[in-house]
């Protein structure tokens, strides 16, 4: 990669999705321009992300561009147009347990469109930093941290994540194009995704229906809040810009490791509804446990710890009931 480095907007994949929204939204308070682009996919009610944009829309310095990380020659334009300072890449087929019936989809969109995210991004000399997830360590106990193996994942989900980190790795092996990866861990907080737990626990908590609990609830998780991830995401973005070279990886995790059961007692608590709990078996593609360090990324990218579960889960049963007609009208396809 030439030295010298754009000085425009970020680009930002997936702005119309959960995370992204909320990048772009502390990107703007930040200053920063933004280019968003996303293809509206219909993994997840388009009505949602369609909402989070209209929530974007009112920023002067937000745009949107409606596109496929798969037309990769439009991508390729996009990027020379735009001449970014940074590539944000969120834009993925997301959740685990879709990929057990489209496979196909995740190759596409992950491993292909991640392709031409790089190629791009080493065409025009632009920097990287990309999303990865908590679920490449697959099935595994202790504390996850990034010196782990991470080559036995337990879905095609979590194969094509690690695909992208070794892509990533391959572009600064190759052309020397800088990135940084962000492992994930069950992210959460306002305008989640349908298809995740806390929004599928929060609908039919709601309508009172029975909530399936698979692996009888004893799953358990590094939830955690949306605000400690697009921390994490700014740090490493302006880490990158001051230091464009190599690829790192970083978790973004809570460091507690808490029961889905108690997660949807707690929910259910704070939306003033009665569980009807059915247990069931493990879910395939599912592990058993997360459970992040984020000792890398406190101490490097000065991260403060998150807010608490219990904190979280309130302020997010305050957010659902206050969007509840809205919410409860989403097509629950893939949930
Ligand atoms: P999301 O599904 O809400 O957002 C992803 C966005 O990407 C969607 O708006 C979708 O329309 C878009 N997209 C999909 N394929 C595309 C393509 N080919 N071209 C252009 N746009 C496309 O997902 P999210 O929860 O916001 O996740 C964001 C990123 O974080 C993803 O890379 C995901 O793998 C990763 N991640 C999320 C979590 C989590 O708990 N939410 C955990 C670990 C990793």
């Amino acid at each position: 990669m030439k030295k010298k480095l754009n000085v425009g907007p970020i680009l930002l994949t997936g702005a119309a999705g959960f995370i992204g929204f909320h990048v772009a939204e502390a990107l703007l308070r930040d200053g920063w321009q933004v280019v968003g682009f996303d293809a509206l996919t219909s993994y997840n009610d388009p009505a949602l992300k369609k909402k989070r944009l209209a929530l974007l829309k009112p920023h002067k310095n937000f745009t949107l561009v409606k596109g496929d990380l798969n037309d990769h020659k439009a991508f390729d334009t996009l990027v020379g147009e735009v001449k970014p300072a940074a590539i944000l890449h969120l834009a993925a087929q997301a959740g685990v347990r879709y990929s057990i019936l489209s496979p196909q989809s995740y190759v596409e969109a992950n491993v292909l469109g991640s392709t031409n995210v790089f190629e791009a991004a080493n065409q025009h000399s632009v920097p990287v930093v990309y999303a990865s997830s908590s679920s490449i360590y697959g099935e595994r106990g202790g504390t996850f941290k990034e010196s782990d193996p991470t080559d036995t994942p337990a879905s095609l989900y979590a194969a094509t994540k690690k695909s992208v980190e070794v892509i990533a790795a391959t572009y600064n092996n190759l052309y020397r194009v800088p990135s940084i990866g962000l492992r994930y861990f069950t992210v959460y907080g306002p305008w989640i995704r349908t298809d995740l737990a806390m929004f599928r626990f929060a609908r039919l908590l709601l309508m009172g229906n029975t909530v399936p609990l698979y692996a009888e609830g004893k799953t358990k998780r590094s939830f955690t809040h949306v605000s400690f991830v697009v921390d994490g995401t700014l740090a490493a973005l302006r880490l990158l810009l001051k230091d464009p070279k190599g690829h790192r990886l970083y978790n973004l995790g809570d460091e507690r490791s808490v029961p889905t059961r108690d997660v949807l007692y707690t929910l259910a608590e704070a939306l003033g509804a009665k569980p009807h709990v059915l247990l069931m078996p493990p879910q395939q593609g599912d592990v058993m446990v997360t459970k992040a360090s984020s000792a890398k990324a406190k101490r490097d990218l000065k991260l403060k710890p998150g807010k608490s579960i219990e904190e979280g889960v309130r302020e997010f049963a305050e957010w659902f009931k206050k969007h509840r007609a809205f919410l409860l009208k989403l097509s629950d396809m893939h949930t």
